[in-house]
């Protein structure tokens, strides 16, 4: 046991070493599902840290755990053991309403089938965020102020001619695009991205990429996203693979 802990403390130190401080800590995350009366082991004992700033690809073969691992960094799910640290704090153990809080000022999402909202248009759905964390008065009372910030983030990514537009009259692309947009309209510290070009052709995954990139230099948000596409992941300044549920350097 004891040589578990020491030898996982390296593998986080090496990361702190190298560069800047860690923002994102996963320690010794153990997480397994149940098909019936088997239990199906998917991480078994994952240690990372990620920078504050880099951009950071998590590779591994369909199955092997990545969007499990990236729901357990987000709070979407709680791991059956071992901790997660946002900026010093414990986060997996906060309460739901806590996890909730943290998920719409600090972490933003992204997900391959982008999960827009069908009925609202695109800014709408780059709104919505903030209109499930303000309360009504609080965002009629400022909603000049938060159109113009989505308006110009949709300007950022290329969509200033898709304002109105519902999800289903815009292209994958398009729609991932949004989402990107929704993700950052409360200015997160962190970005989670799971195989967000994973449904896309060539040149808008190519296109998705890019923006990512820019966000992360511009806007200084780290960026983690997951992918099986090696080609994709080498984009980014550091890759990880998750085997057999840990995490390979
Ligand atoms: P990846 O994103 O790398 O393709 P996942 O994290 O989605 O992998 O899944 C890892 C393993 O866990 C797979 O075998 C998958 O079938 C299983 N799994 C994922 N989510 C659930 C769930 N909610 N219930 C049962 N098994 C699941
Ligand atoms: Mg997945």
């Amino acid at each position: 046991m004891e040589h578990i802990i020491l030898n996982m403390n390296k593998q986080i130190y090496d990361e702190r070493e190298n560069n800047g401080a860690l923002q994102l800590v996963a320690v010794d995350l153990h997480k397994s599902y149940r098909k019936g009366k088997l239990t199906v082991p998917v991480l078994k004992g994952v240690n990372l840290g990620v920078r504050e700033g880099e951009m950071l690809a998590i590779v591994g073969q369909s199955g092997s755990g990545k969007s499990t691992l990236l729901h357990l960094l987000g709070t979407l799910d709680s791991p059956d053991s071992g901790s997660i640290h946002f900026d010093g704090q414990r986060i997996d153990s906060l309460s739901g309403g806590q996890r909730d809080l943290l998920r719409n000022q600090f972490i933003g999402m992204v997900f391959q089938f982008y999960h827009l909202i069908p009925e609202l248009t695109t800014i709408e759905n780059v709104l919505a965020p903030i209109m499930i964390r303000e309360s009504v008065w609080g965002y009629l009372s400022k909603r000049h102020q938060y159109r113009k910030k989505a308006s110009e983030l949709l300007d950022r990514v290329g969509l200033s001619h898709r304002i109105r537009h519902k999800p289903n009259e815009l292209s994958g692309g398009e729609m991932q695009r949004a989402a990107i947009a929704r993700a950052l309209i409360s200015d997160p510290q962190i970005l989670l991205a799971d195989e967000p070009t994973g449904n896309l052709d060539l040149n808008s995954a190519r296109e998705v990429l890019q923006l990512l990139r820019e966000l992360n230099h511009e806007k200084k948000v780290t960026v983690v996203m997951v992918t099986h596409d090696l080609s994709i992941a080498q984009q980014a300044d550091r890759v990880i693979r998750l085997i057999d549920g840990c995490v390979m350097r």
